[in-house]
């Protein structure tokens, strides 16, 4: 069973065979799928599946705080289930290839105190882009 599932089962989310297999879609390292592409492999599971069901399940994951949306460079938003570790982001520039990344240091503590205007500051979302190694090869 996935660590999402876990997750999900602990918090005591119905679990209906149309939730099971979108979270088990999203299980996984460096998971970071597109809504749509989340519908095409729960519809190999389950061929029933809408579309509409897929979208409104990602929606209560990411109202729960189990699933983070991401969003790069203006393509499509993209789900990711490890929403429990801080990471940030390392971008594929051809492919769009996403990888959880975790810099050194407290990204938050890189901000100098005169260019924080006063703000509470809660996060920092940094993206590193790039070429992957099919993509540079
Ligand atoms: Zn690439
Ligand atoms: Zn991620």
């Amino acid at each position: 069973m996935s660590d999402l599932l876990v997750r999900l089962r602990a918090r005591g989310w119905r679990l209906t065979s149309q939730r099971r297999v979108v979270a088990e879609v999203l299980d996984g390292d460096h998971v970071h799928l597109t809504a749509d592409e989340v519908h095409a492999r729960a519809v190999e599971r389950l061929p029933e599946i809408s579309r509409a069901t897929v979208y409104n399940t990602l929606g209560e994951l990411v109202t729960l705080g189990e699933v983070l949306e991401v969003a790069t460079d203006g393509r499509a938003k993209r789900y990711d289930p490890n929403a429990h570790h801080a990471h940030q982001h390392l971008v594929c520039s051809g492919c769009g290839a996403i990888r959880d990344v975790h810099p050194q240091g407290d990204p938050l503590a890189a901000l100098p105190a005169a260019e924080r205007y006063g703000f509470v500051i809660s996060g920092a979302d940094i993206t590193y882009r790039g070429l992957c190694p099919d993509c540079s090869g």
